[in-house]
């Protein structure tokens, strides 16, 4: 959910106008003096329901929103921060959603190299061979090899988070994309051993994650990672 739409949730009109305008009940609408006109017969309505409001006199209307611009005068963004402010709701400042945003660009940039890593070791290295044959018996060349980087994920239990690691990524960053997992007894190792592995890419073509396929029988056969937010 958006904040404006968490803070719309969490906004009463009637409680806004309230804090301008004496309302009183009129059914299931509340009724009072308008505030944005001269009037002696109140004919400003505020509609519960619809959380919205609406001045007969002066044919305009709106939600809370729309009412504390006018009122106080404020842009929407001003508004949506009083609003925010009152309805107990955290509006991610700018510094926050940068952080978020680099956050973001380090899990891409873990597993674009984890991906370069379980590829070069499908090509390139001895263990890769039974892998390299998995494929070739498939119909996958070379070049459909690259392009969609198919890997393998070695046997060892701690091979990618060694070389990770030497990449200058934390622990805790490789657990956070997914790469490694923490037994029960606090062990932290690699997810994918002895795998055929795919990357999994986002519409602008980051790697989000793996999925990964087991050479032989076993069971599961099928191994996905978490994706990253
Ligand atoms: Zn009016």
């Amino acid at each position: 959910m958006s904040v404006i739409d968490e803070v719309k949730q969490k906004t009463d009109i009637a409680s806004i106008v309230s804090q301008y305008v004496t309302l009183k009940k009129a059914g299931r609408n509340l009724v009072g003096l308008c505030p944005f006109h001269d009037e002696r017969n109140p004919s400003f309505f505020v509609y519960p329901e619809q959380q919205s409001w609406h001045c007969f006199g002066c044919n305009t209307g709106g939600d809370a929103f729309s009412f504390i611009m006018k009122k106080e005068g404020l842009d929407f963004g001003e508004t949506l921060r009083l609003l925010a402010q009152r309805a107990g709701v955290t509006i991610p400042s700018r510094a926050g959603r940068d952080e978020e945003k680099e956050e973001k660009e380090r899990l891409y940039k873990i597993n674009e190299a984890a991906a370069r890593y379980f590829h070069n070791l499908l090509l390139n290295s001895s263990e890769g061979v039974k892998a390299r044959n998995y494929f070739q018996g498939r119909g996958f060349t070379d070049k459909t090899a690259s392009e969609f980087q198919l890997g393998y994920s070695s046997n060892k239990w701690d091979d990618l988070k060694k070389y990770l690691q030497e990449q200058g990524y934390t622990e805790d960053e490789l657990v956070k994309a997914g790469l490694l997992v923490e037994s029960e007894s606090g062990r932290i190792y690699d997810r994918f051993r002895n795998k055929l592995m795919f990357p999994i890419l986002d519409i602008k073509g980051h790697v989000i994650g793996f999925g990964a396929r087991v050479l032989d029988d076993s069971q599961p056969k099928y191994v996905n990672s978490p994706q990253t937010p």
